[in-house]
């Protein structure tokens, strides 16, 4: 017999450093509180499921973090202002603000679909370009910026020694200074990247003033200004996916190094790319979906979330529609489990009745999440319970307490995972294809798409079940 759920495990966790290409135990700097940074969304499009890859990624591991007794606080950004949102804005004829709102918008609405936890902090870049206006001045006073002809500033790699070392690059030739061609810019060294972009035509009204003239913050300098501004100069986590870690991310370490002499960030973690059916996403191959085509397909979010998670994340996940209908058979199991053990238990509170096998596959779950977040043999843990749970129950030989011990302890697992309980309301349950319409629902309403949003109304009510929309979002009845 043992406890559930005794949070006593922050110090065993080990997650791969991409700065030192090892597994390390993680120590934050400040005890029990978790700095970490994700690069999030540029809001000029719906996020597709590669996007969501990354984010569900940092929703398991800012779910672990806190399961293991840690206070989290995570920013993520918005990039709301850049080459794609800017031309989205001009092409629509309209300011860039009005451009970018429903594609924020949409992205939340995605991440509720999806179960994904909030992070604490969404800072928009537009609304930071004073503090990235200031930083780049610091890198001026290190000698580490140069103004060229234009009027765009950008940052001298090769006045920083330590630059390539996230991507463990060997720039011996870059710093040798080979000149470059008209085409890049004003440019004196390839490497060198934007700091700030001199305003051009095709900016439009899309301008901020700075020391150095009119014009707009590069990419790389939103994340290490807000990262910096709301969680210090040095931090403990940064997370994305791999495709951000060179050039962004060697970027940012560079801006936020160069201006402060101090390391940036203690852990990088990044999580491998998204293929569907084998191949890498693309519209041309037709492989390629937004989480809003998938439940327009019929599948509800809790479906996509077990796909997305049933991976380690720094090995590539294959994306089929055989297995989101896997995930769906593999829910249903659990559910069915959940079911089965809150009738055996009859209404007792979870308490200390776990039995020993059950503390044993406990001990596999905390084991696998501890070792670089490895989801594949945590899920395997969950499944084991399953199994095991089911042949005690089939026997009975679980007593009303250990029945609600084992449920106690889905319970706990799905601090992590996120399946269990989401969408699902215990008797009040809803049919699967009323959960994919609301889904649904949701979607068109936030893509403002209100002749689908009222298709959809009538087919639920077909169904018998009425729709309402209120501040929380919507509330479904049945007639
Ligand atoms: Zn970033």
């Amino acid at each position: 017999m043992t406890t559930v759920g005794t949070p006593a495990r922050a110090a065993a966790l080990h997650f791969y450093n991409s700065l030192t290409r090892r597994k390390e135990p993680f120590q934050p700097m400040d005890g029990r509180l978790v700095r970490m940074y994700t690069c999030g969304p540029t809001v000029y499009n719906f996020a597709h499921i590669g996007n969501f890859r990354a984010y569900m990624f940092e929703d398991v591991l800012r779910r672990t973090l806190r399961r293991a007794g840690y206070e989290v606080l995570q920013v993520m950004n918005l990039t709301d202002v850049d080459d794609k949102t800017i031309r989205g804005s001009r092409a629509a004829q309209v300011s860039l603000k009005t451009f970018t709102q429903p594609f924020v918008d949409a992205f939340f609405a995605d991440l509720r679909t999806l179960n994904i936890e909030p992070a604490e902090i969404y800072p928009a870049a537009t609304d930071h370009v004073p503090e990235m206006i200031a930083l780049i001045q610091r890198l001026f006073a290190n000698g580490l910026a140069y103004k060229s002809e234009d009027g765009s500033v950008y940052f001298k790699v090769a006045a920083l020694p330590a630059y390539g070392k996230l991507a463990h690059l060997d720039l011996s030739g870059l710093r040798a200074g080979a000149r470059v061609a008209q085409d890049e810019y004003e440019k004196e060294n390839v490497g060198d990247f934007a700091l700030w972009k001199a305003w051009d035509e095709n900016d439009g009204d899309v301008v901020w003033d700075s020391p150095w003239g009119r014009g707009r913050p590069g990419w790389h300098i939103e994340c290490s200004a807000m990262g910096m501004k709301y969680l210090g100069e040095t931090f403990d986590l940064h997370t994305g996916g791999v495709d951000n870690l060179f050039p962004h991310h060697e970027n940012e370490i560079a801006q936020s190094e160069g201006a402060t002499g101090k390391p940036f960030v203690n852990l990088w973690m990044h999580c491998a790319h998204l293929r569907v059916n084998g191949e890498k996403m693309s519209k041309s191959l037709g492989n390629f979906f937004t989480l809003r085509d998938l439940i327009a397909k019929g599948y509800a979010g809790r479906d996509l979330r077990y796909v997305l998670i049933n991976g380690h994340y720094r090995q590539a996940l294959n994306f089929t529609f055989d297995a989101v209908e896997a995930a769906r058979a593999s829910l249903s199991r659990i559910d069915e489990f959940v079911e089965r053990l809150t009738e055996t238990a009859a209404g007792i509170a979870p308490a200390r009745a776990l039995p020993a096998w059950a503390a044993e596959i406990q001990r596999h779950f905390d084991a696998a999440l501890a070792d670089d977040l490895n989801l594949p043999e945590a899920l395997a843990a969950l499944f084991a319970l399953v199994r095991e749970g089911n042949i005690a129950l089939q026997h009975n030989h679980l007593t009303a307490a250990e029945a609600a011990a084992v449920g106690g302890l889905v319970v706990d697992f799905d601090r992590v995972l996120g399946l269990i309980h989401f969408g699902r309301g215990g008797a009040n349950a809803l049919p699967d294809e009323v959960r994919c319409l609301l889904d649904a629902r949701l979607a068109a309403r936030t893509a403002k798409n209100w002749a689908e949003s009222d298709r959809v109304r009538d087919k639920l009510a077909r169904l018998g079940w009425e729709v309402r929309d209120g501040k929380d979002g919507q509330k479904v009845k049945k007639l």
